[in-house]
């Protein structure tokens, strides 16, 4: 009777026990997986709220969230160096820019001024040899879909059918979100613009725009009056319609560069951090970022 009981149980509750439990570092990467385990669970948050994931300082309460998972998603040690170690000692993870076919980038340096000279006696923590905003190209954020389903389906069988389901409907919103974007910027193509931290570079080729430059590569870094200088330069002699501020970065950098070219303000939140997580997360991001673009860019 007992054995009876037990069985009947189990066969109510499917593997729910197995289900995976997953940790995902950043915004856009948790909106993604967040898309793949619809229905069946949500992962977790690791950097929450507005955040940057950029010199992130890990906390002592981000130490048991990252004991439980099973699961770590992550872009991987070029972006979250703050994670590295910790990253090891889970039982499994999935670095995005390790997925294969990844477009990856070098990180910029020529074409945005950010002068060698701020570089030395800095180490510089958060981008490496890879530019590590991968999910700013579409494609990449699909390619991850696909693995993410993948993993999940092996490290949890009964819902396969259910994460394979979901990655066919994100990447077929995906692309439907990254063909109506191409519309919305291929008018705007030529315009040059400035941005704050050089975290656009896979939406920028993909769409084929004009970025004038970066105020800075670390965004957690004030530039100095030198470089300040040399951007304002840049900014008159390239006539930049917009200098683009961030949900933490409005300081008086941007406003007094806009005001010494006549630039234009306008916003991009490429890690969205004032955006809601959840599955609907990343394609917030990168309208976000079309719409902010569309908005400086397109006025008279
Ligand atoms: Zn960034």
């Amino acid at each position: 009777m007992l054995g009876l009981v037990i069985a009947l149980l189990a066969a109510a509750s499917p593997a729910w026990a197995d289900i995976p439990r997953v940790l995902v570092s950043i915004k856009p990467l948790h909106g993604l997986v967040a898309a793949v385990m619809q229905g069946v669970a949500e992962p977790r948050l690791l950097v929450g709220g507005n955040q940057s994931p950029h010199g992130y300082a890990f906390k002592p309460s981000d130490m048991r969230p990252l004991e439980q998972a099973q699961l770590v998603v992550w872009v991987g040690p070029d972006f979250e160096t703050w994670l590295v170690q910790r990253v090891a000692r889970a039982p499994a993870s999935l670095a995005m820019e390790e997925v294969p076919a990844m477009t990856r980038l070098a990180t910029r340096e020529g074409g945005v001024w950010e002068a060698h000279d701020d570089h030395a006696g800095h180490d510089d923590h958060d981008h490496g040899e890879v530019d590590g905003h991968l999910w700013l190209d579409a494609e990449n954020a699909s390619r991850l879909v696909k693995a993410v389903a993948e993993k999940l389906a092996a490290l949890d069988p009964a819902h396969a059918a259910q994460y394979a389901a979901n990655a066919v409907r994100e990447v077929a919103r995906i692309e439907a979100l990254d063909r109506d974007i191409n519309r919305l910027l291929t008018p705007l193509a030529k315009k040059p613009y400035v941005v704050f931290h050089d975290a656009h570079q896979y939406f920028e080729r993909r769409y084929g725009l004009n970025p004038a430059g970066a105020i800075t590569v670390d965004p957690e870094r004030q530039p100095g009056p030198k470089r300040l200088a040399a951007l304002r330069g840049r900014l008159k002699a390239q006539g930049a319609a917009c200098v683009f501020r961030e949900p933490n970065a409005q300081g008086p950098v941007i406003q007094s560069l806009a005001e010494a070219t006549g630039a234009r303000i306008g916003m991009l939140d490429p890690e969205g951090l004032l955006v809601t997580p959840g599955p609907d997360a990343y394609e917030a991001i990168l309208r976000g970022i079309a719409d902010g673009l569309a908005d400086c860019l397109s006025r008279p």
